[in-house]
């Protein structure tokens, strides 16, 4: 598995950086099929991957990953309906926004906008713990109780709609050119996919992979039962925002082969079940689990 990541990561990149331009002016279906391939192309290795090197003992995860699944396919159908394309609006914007007035050259345009469209997440993903109404949300997300490659995809439809609205007032803002919103997306995906699968990786590479990429082993402390840990570790790509703004936790108390994912209250199958994960923010359940909560509660 090792061999074939690189290769095939490569392979990928490769294609994606060739036909970057295509892609850029493609219509709507065709940036939505590259992405869709490169997508499944990855879920398939980290479900492989956590299945013959799992990290923690698993059980039956077919269930939760319908569900998952299912969820993702409503919210990339919402997407798709919505007269939304930020790479196209990206394309439109005529070159306006910060990164723009400071003319920089592409390349470092590129990976400033890349950069600070993972901050944004970060500040993002913050937020959704932090306002109440917004917790109730992203709570359905908190909910699986088996973390997995398809938990990176487990959002509430009303937040995958919240975010998009994010992400536009971000491009534009930014001056984020349409490479860097597809680039982004596939990167974000990606990183999503990895972060949340449980996939045995030696304690090394974790250890030096954490200086800029945000692991398995550190997102699941983010998805702890405990408060103070689910209130921590909130990058998706990139460790450093964790580490300036002073929310990353190295490990949790418990040992990572057996502490307790998901949120209490919910251990009705909840994540198993797409109706219940769909009503899951009108119950009012799990309130204390915001950031406002902390300062009620202990670890
Ligand atoms: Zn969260
Ligand atoms: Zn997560």
């Amino acid at each position: 598995m090792s061999v074939i990541w690189p290769i095939f990561s490569d392979f990928i990149l490769l294609r994606i950086l060739v036909n970057i331009r295509k892609i850029g002016n493609s219509h709507k279906g065709g940036t939505m099929v590259i992405r869709l391939i490169i997508f499944g192309g990855l879920l398939v290795l980290f479900v492989l991957w956590e299945s013959f090197f799992p990290r923690r003992q698993q059980g039956t995860l077919l269930k939760n990953r319908i569900c998952n699944l299912s969820l993702s396919l409503i919210n990339s159908l919402i997407v798709f309906i919505l007269p939304i394309n930020i790479a196209v609006l990206a394309m439109n914007a005529g070159n306006r926004g910060f990164l723009y007035s400071l003319s920089l050259p592409f390349p470092v345009h590129l990976i400033l906008s890349l950069l600070l469209l993972d901050m944004v997440i970060y500040f993002q993903h913050l937020m959704f713990h932090s306002v109440p109404l917004l917790w109730q949300l992203h709570k359905v997300h908190h909910a699986d109780r088996t973390l997995n490659a398809t938990s990176a995809v487990r959002f509430h439809p009303v937040e995958i709609f919240i975010s998009l609205g994010i992400k536009v007032s971000a491009v534009l803002l930014i001056g984020v050119p349409a490479s860097g919103v597809i680039l982004f997306e596939i990167i974000l995906n990606g990183c999503s996919l990895f972060n949340h699968s449980c996939i045995q990786i030696p304690l090394g590479a974790d250890r030096v992979l954490r200086f800029f990429l945000v692991t398995p082993d550190m997102h699941r402390i983010h998805h702890s039962v405990r408060l103070r840990e689910t209130n921590r570790n909130f990058g998706f790509c990139l460790t450093w925002w964790d580490f300036i703004f002073g929310t990353y936790r190295q490990n949790p108390v418990q040992d990572q082969k057996s502490f307790l994912l998901g949120l209490s209250g919910y251990t009705n199958g909840e994540d198993r079940s797409i109706l219940k994960s769909l009503l899951m923010p009108f119950d009012g359940k799990a309130k204390s689990y915001s950031i406002k909560g902390m300062g009620k509660q202990g670890a």
